[in-house]
């Protein structure tokens, strides 16, 4: 079947071909210029002149295939989105900013590491990015390949068509914050995503759930998020603003949150929920500290030995359990991913959440739900926040071609 179509103008068609022709090379990657021609059904002339603009374009490679180079005679070409391309990924996180490059294979280059103290405002966050975009600009060579844009994944709720984040609990200040202005600097194209919608691409694509088209992923660190991938694709909602897992509400009379509305899971599973729970349980019981200061990492240590800590690590595990248990009873996922700093607290927080989610949801769903746990090394945010600016720069022929 032809893709020509009565009454396009001849130069459009051929976009939409060479549209056609990229996207089965970005999602099969990689793939043979005769298996191009036969599914996306156009003449192998129209093909070879397509590939070869993308080839000198620098948007494709040839590529043999390690386990074709032992076979007899000439192996076959194969072509693949070049792993040159590089989108530089930030993740932006109540406590810290991670940085890195990434590339269309979901490989991490130079990743770097930002403390970002308490008391830093909204200002002062944008100063601090722009500083880190810049340092990453300057050094970056030629050599290393093309920068082709910028992908950030920041707590949210995000407004994804104004790039503003609408609201960070714990960080009132960010409320509102317009991260569109830092694509001037960078001159590049920008985009921005809630942190668990682009941990969640970054597991489907790269990671723990590769191959599953109905999974979950979540975010329980400072925040709690829910990155929801159903039928291959992330539920994004009208504006940008799903995955606010954490706002859903499980005690109905329970504690206000900053959002507004009462009884929030944030308020009870999130890591500073935990200190503020824990810490209330110390001063209840008069016992003495069981280390020199409340943090999360001084809790990590102490999840075995102290009894008030493990009552309120297995407390936050509970109510992000029952949270959960809503979104399987909702979505009816294959694949539970649990990610962020919470893994951190191990087998008797990971365990709390897996027996509630199994006790509260329904049977049906639970006999083939699998729950795991994400790699601690947090890659998976910068992985997903790079590949979908690596796709939106592939749908950008207008970027690419402006050399033409
Ligand atoms: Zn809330």
């Amino acid at each position: 079947m032809s893709r020509e179509k009565l009454g396009m103008p001849l130069n459009r068609v051929y976009e939409t071909n060479r549209e056609a022709v990229l996207q089965y090379i970005h999602s099969h990657n990689p793939v043979s210029q005769k298996d191009i021609a036969n599914t996306v059904g156009l003449k192998q002339p129209t093909v070879s002149k397509i590939v070869r603009e993308l080839i000198n374009a620098n948007i494709i490679e040839k590529k043999v295939l390690a386990e074709e180079k032992r076979s007899k005679g000439r192996p076959p070409e194969y072509l693949k989105i070049t792993s040159k391309l590089l989108a530089l990924a930030i993740r932006v996180a109540r406590n810290k900013i991670i940085s890195a490059y990434v590339d269309i294979d979901g490989n991490v280059y130079e990743r770097t590491d930002h403390p970002l103290p308490s008391q830093r405002g909204a200002n002062e966050l944008i100063n601090l990015l722009e500083k880190i975009i810049k340092n990453h600009q300057d050094e970056f060579s030629g050599q290393q390949g093309t920068l082709i844009g910028f992908g950030m994944a920041v707590p949210g709720p995000v407004n994804l068509k104004k790039g503003k984040i609408a609201k960070v609990t714990g960080r009132s200040d960010w409320s509102g914050l317009n991260l569109t202005k830092l694509e001037n600097i960078t001159e590049l194209p920008f985009l921005i995503r809630h942190d668990a919608a682009a941990a969640a691409i970054g597991e489907n694509l790269f990671g723990t759930t590769k191959g599953s088209s109905n999974n979950i992923f979540i975010a329980a660190g400072r925040g709690v998020g829910a990155g929801i991938i159903t039928n291959g694709e992330l539920v994004q909602g009208s504006q940008g603003y799903s995955g606010e897992f954490g706002h859903m509400s499980i005690e109905a009379n329970g504690v206000e949150c900053p959002c507004g509305n009462r009884g929030c899971i944030e308020s009870y599973a999130s890591i500073n929920s935990l200190l503020r729970n824990l810490k209330g349980k110390l001063e209840e019981s008069k016992s003495s500290y069981p280390f020199d200061e409340l943090t999360f990492d001084s809790v990590v240590k102490q999840v075995k030995d102290s009894k008030e800590v493990n009552e309120a690590v297995k407390e936050a595990g509970y109510y992000l359990g029952v949270g959960i248990a809503n979104l399987v009873n909702l979505f009816g996922p294959e694949i539970i991913v649990l990610g962020d700093e919470m893994v951190k607290l191990g087998d008797i927080w990971v365990d709390k959440v897996k027996k509630v989610i199994k006790e509260r949801s329904l049977t049906q769903y639970c006999e083939s739900l699998n729950i795991i746990t994400s790699d601690l090394n947090d890659n998976f945010f910068l992985k997903g926040a790079g590949a979908l600016a690596v796709e939106k720069f592939l749908r950008n022929s207008k970027v690419w071609l402006k050399n033409e």
